[in-house]
């Protein structure tokens, strides 16, 4: 039987409130492609967006994927980690039955920020798993095979961190200073919050102070490396700081919300930057003067490009609290109720995985 006639079982979304799991064609890898039996697929706040008030990010009938052409519906989820287990005729890179880590978005190759080394930033980019090119919750995904890392000997409930992670590495990095010894604040510790902290203590940070509300998040990110952890419902953040004598270079706004960014501004001394990590499509009102008078630097950041490695040889070498982290595993069939537990509970979570059985 060739490639392209066997079935597997795939999550596909439809629409709003509509995914499927349901059987579709096991995808044959192009010349330049690898073929990946998948193991788990982490569950993230964009696809919880997506299926509750989406599409935002994929496409509809009447607007198909300017890069992939692709109509609903459409593979879904992109923080996979799975075992290469066929390779396109040009794909030799990465031997058969190592556990890659994907670096799941497409982009145009030809624009300014894909020529610049920016491609994150390609206004054409498109994400696997929510805008074409199949998905992570499913048994099998083919992809290009430069966008696949092997992970080596880390296993399958860390590798799927690995993508998050990545987007850490990348906040951290626009900060564009050695973070050995650094100070910093982290606005927010959900998922991206806490593994900012981490990465930048497996950086070497001195200091990683976490502003968090929730009581279980503020214990968790202290085992994500925080050094300090205020909560900004009963103490003033800034009064704070100056009395334990911290005076943050840096800033990264996991949270998304007009009080964060304005602790983050606040927050840093003169010169300071500040990064906005979290996605927020409201208007956010915020006192700008301490911007100007401290010469603040404010930043954003989106994705990651090649920060996978990064984030891989990081794993390798520090300790990383995966029980924390993966606070959940559903089987695919209950992929539906896994999103509506982020949903409802998301302080209850920091990340679900779905497991879509490769690992057995
Ligand atoms: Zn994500
Ligand atoms: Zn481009």
């Amino acid at each position: 039987m060739r490639e392209d006639e066997r079935r597997m079982t795939a999550a596909r979304y439809y629409g709003p409130g509509s995914l499927r799991i349901e059987e579709a064609p096991v995808p044959e890898p192009e010349a330049d492609q690898v073929l990946i039996r998948l193991e788990l697929c982490g569950i993230c706040g964009t696809d919880v967006h997506e299926y509750v008030e989406g599409p935002i990010f994929s496409p509809t009938e009447a607007r198909p994927d300017p890069l992939t052409g692709e109509r609903p519906p459409v593979g879904f989820g992109h923080e996979f980690v799975g075992r290469v287990v066929a390779r396109g005729e040009s794909a030799t890179r990465i031997p058969l039955g190592a556990r890659v880590a994907v670096e799941p978005r497409r982009t145009c190759g030809e624009c300014e920020a894909c020529r610049g080394g920016y491609r994150n930033c390609c206004p054409s980019a498109a994400t696997i798993g929510l805008q074409g090119g199949g998905g992570g919750i499913a048994e099998f995904i083919a992809v290009d095979e430069r966008l696949a890392f092997d992970v080596g000997g880390i296993p399958a409930r860390t590798a799927v961190a690995i993508e998050p992670i990545a987007v850490a590495v990348h906040a951290v990095s626009r900060a564009g200073v050695p973070i050995e010894g650094e100070t910093a604040l982290v606005a927010g510790a959900g998922p991206i919050g806490a593994l900012v902290a981490w990465v930048l203590r497996a950086m070497g940070a001195a200091e990683v102070v976490v502003v968090e509300p929730g009581a279980r998040r503020r214990e968790a990110a202290r085992r994500f490396g925080a050094t300090r952890t205020i909560d900004p419902g009963g103490t003033d953040v800034r009064a704070q700081l100056t009395a334990w004598g911290i005076a943050p270079r840096l800033a990264f706004d996991c949270a998304g919300h007009a009080a964060t960014l304005q602790t983050c501004i606040e927050a840093v001394r003169p010169r300071g930057v500040v990064v906005n990590v979290a996605i927020s499509a409201r208007p956010a009102e915020v006192h700008f003067l301490p911007v100007t008078t401290k010469e603040v630097t404010l930043l954003g950041t989106i994705c990651y490009a090649d920060d996978h490695p990064t984030a891989i040889r990081l794993l390798q070498e520090r300790d990383f609290p995966t029980d924390d982290f993966l606070t959940a595993v559903y089987p695919m069939e209950r992929t539906v109720e896994a999103i509506e537990t982020l949903r409802t509970r998301a302080g209850d979570h920091m990340k679900i995985a779905i497991d879509v059985g490769g690992a057995g």
